[in-house]
């Protein structure tokens, strides 16, 4: 496995396997690795040659006051991982590499990244993601990115991003992984003291009984304000938790005749979890 730590040690290896005409996917990562992870990363070896697999704590879609300094690291270990999935390539780049001195070029999204979910409460967070995304794809010339639904919002972004600025990879969306209990794989649940790791399945199965209460004909809004109460009931501050279209993110007209995604977000002390689900297996 070869670790490249600078935009130059990455080009060498990428630029030879695509002289041998090899498919090359990147699977975008802030590290502290789990199963989740390494999902997209079995993907990513279904549909490509050679994979890479980037670990970097993007700053610049951090808010201020938000989690970037506490951010769970461990480099060691993520390394570990990856050799044991047969990651090819993993690109470690320092702060300084990505941005370096006098750095002054940030990419504005707007359409999924203004749909009144995610981008409401961290304000700027997609144009952080859109920038260090449309890097990664830039630096690495990968052919496909493989990321999660976990973060359904930034899924549909980035794929905006890669279509309106003509960069040539295939953005592929890869299924939520959970624990036994349903909580949403995530590198924030380490955050977790026991008695909220207890509770924190708790939005999970809020999505789903909004899911079933829309199923059997009550209205997207009501399903989801009723679900929303029981969180909050629970202890869950809830950021927000709706349906929406699951192409568009725009608020649901007929739930019957449109791909439904339920999305939610909250915070248990001071963690913030998001999960979504599809209303249906086929959405
Ligand atoms: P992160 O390291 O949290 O920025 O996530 C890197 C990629 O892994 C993103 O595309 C996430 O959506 C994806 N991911 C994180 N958690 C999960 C999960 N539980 N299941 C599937 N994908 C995930």
């Amino acid at each position: 496995m070869e670790i490249a730590r600078t935009v130059d040690e990455l080009r060498l290896h990428s630029d030879a396997w695509r002289a041998l005409k090899r498919m090359i996917a990147i699977v975008p990562t802030m590290g502290a690795l789990h199963e989740g992870h390494l999902s997209l990363i079995r993907e990513a070896h279904r549909q490509a040659d050679e994979v890479i697999v980037s670990i970097f704590v993007n700053p610049t879609q951090f808010a201020p006051g938000e989690d970037l300094d506490a951010y769970p690291r461990d480099p060691e270990g993520d390394l570990e991982k990856l050799r044991a999935a047969g990651v090819d390539l993993v690109w470690m780049p320092s702060v300084q590499e990505m941005y370096p001195d006098g750095f002054a070029t940030t990419i504005h999204v707007e359409g999924p990244a203004k749909a009144g979910l995610e981008d409401t409460f961290r304000p700027g967070h997609f144009d952080g993601v859109a920038t260090v995304v449309a890097k990664l794809f830039l630096q690495s010339g990968a052919n496909v990115a493989v990321f999660g639904e976990k973060d359904y919002q930034q899924l549909l972004v980035v794929r905006r991003m890669a279509w309106d600025l003509d960069i040539p990879v295939k953005v592929t969306g890869a299924p939520i992984i959970r624990e036994s209990d349903g909580l949403a794989m995530s590198s924030r649940n380490a955050y977790l003291s026991e008695e909220e790791r207890r509770k924190a399945p708790a939005l999970w199965r809020a999505l789903n009984a909004a899911a079933e209460a829309i199923l059997s004909g009550t209205a997207p809004d009501q399903a989801t304000r009723e679900a929303r109460a029981d969180l909050e009931t629970a202890g869950f501050e809830v950021d927000y938790l709706e349906a929406r279209n699951a192409q568009t993110l725009a608020p649901i007209d007929d739930p019957s005749s449109e791909p439904v995604r339920i999305l939610g977000a909250a915070r248990l002390g001071r963690t913030r979890l998001i999960d979504n689900i599809p209303l249906r297996k086929e959405d």
